[in-house]
């Protein structure tokens, strides 16, 4: 069986690295934030292009305090996209505020820029991109819209580690970056984590205080903080690991490039990157309108697939209350039905790519 990921080849290959970081962290015996997690801000605001990282324990947790700190309140309007993993919508709601969704681009399906300019109204505080897949929303115009109306701009950059455009880093072009090291994202940790880039020192000493219980001086309370801490023991691994990061992504491209040559173009629908991106493939979605059927004939010959997502957010159970219904966002609904994600992890072998594809290939041939 294909796996459609296993953490446990890149493990392998640094394992000696990893032991050391996470043995010297348990050595030390302090936890929680500390050096590890100070020496990993600094060397990934850097890889960011950014003045500032605040490590978190979680990409929502980067999220909430990011919409916090960019002023948002309750009753406030946050303008974002249905298709994505529903923490991006989860978390403005946590911040009180209203999820207002745009479509998605029908070739890429990231945020429709010329759709946004529609929804902005006296409520519209922030809009929250999300650079879905590893490729970034076309960012320029967003930006000139958001100064236009005053607007903050939080980039979910939650699956587009190292992503550029126009040679600018993912996370360093809107007032925020949010990042999510869950264990399977591009930069993944040994457990959860998440980190804010920012530019402003301001807005990175709010999202440092939000962090750590709202405490500016130890025990006096400014603000309702959270516990979003990142343990050191995170900090370590992932100070280790971003030194890999860019050979992994490179290692990702060449796996994309090798199915966009080697699928059948007649049949399936290989993922568009538009010509200003470079993606970063954290995931590798075709589509097809016989997704169940490609899914299910796959497994039975033994390529595990996925499915990044088969609701959209405004239709999820959860979200009733927001008042969607079926029909809203037809290019979402669509890419929903018809998207189907391979195994795509830098660690896949040359064989086990020449499989994936000529199994897709073969399913197709009538
Ligand atoms: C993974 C992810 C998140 C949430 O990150 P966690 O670390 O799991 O909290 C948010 N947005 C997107 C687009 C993601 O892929």
């Amino acid at each position: 069986m294909i796996r459609y990921f296993d953490l446990t080849r890149q493990y392998k290959q640094i394992k000696n690295d990893l032991q050391s970081a996470v043995i010297s962290v348990l050595d030390g015996g302090a936890y929680v934030l500390g050096k590890e997690v100070t020496d990993f801000e600094s060397k990934f605001a850097k890889y960011c292009q950014t003045k500032h990282a605040v490590g978190v324990s979680s990409g929502t947790a980067a999220l909430h305090i990011a919409l916090l700190a960019a002023g948002v309140v309750p009753n406030d309007e946050v303008i974002t996209v249905p298709f994505t993993f529903i923490a991006t919508v989860s978390s403005i709601i946590y911040a009180g505020a209203k999820p207002v969704f745009v479509d998605v681009h029908p070739d890429t399906l990231v945020m429709n820029v010329d759709k946004v300019r529609d929804k902005i109204t006296q409520k519209t505080k922030a809009i929250v991109p999300v650079h879905l897949y590893g490729q970034m929303v076309d960012m320029g115009p967003l930006m000139q819209l958001a100064s236009e109306f005053n607007l903050k701009v939080i980039e979910d950059a939650s699956q587009a580690h190292g992503a550029t455009q126009e040679s600018r880093s993912a996370g360093s072009i809107g007032d925020f970056g949010c990042f999510s090291f869950y264990p399977g994202k591009n930069l993944g940790a040994c457990g959860e984590g998440g980190a804010i880039v920012t530019n402003s020192s301001k807005l990175a000493e709010l999202a440092k205080v939000y962090r750590d219980w709202g405490q500016e001086k130890r025990y006096y309370h400014k603000y309702l903080g959270f516990n979003y801490r990142m343990d050191a023991i995170q900090g370590a691994v992932l100070g280790v690991k971003l030194r890999f990061l860019d050979e992994w992504t490179q290692s990702r491209q060449r796996i994309a490039n090798y199915y966009k040559r080697n699928l059948d173009a007649d049949k399936i629908k290989s993922p568009i990157t538009l010509n200003n991106n470079n993606h970063v493939y954290h995931i590798y979605t075709i589509r097809t309108l016989e997704r169940e059927r490609l899914q299910q004939r796959l497994y039975e010959h033994g390529v595990e697939t996925n499915i990044h997502y088969p609701i959209p957010v405004h239709l999820q159970e959860c979200m009733r209350c927001l008042g969607y219904k079926r029909g809203d966002y037809p290019i979402a609904e669509k890419a929903a039905n018809e998207v189907l994600s391979l195994p795509i992890y830098p660690e896949l072998t040359e064989s086990e790519q020449a499989d994936v594809i000529s199994k897709v290939n073969k399913q197709f041939e009538r």
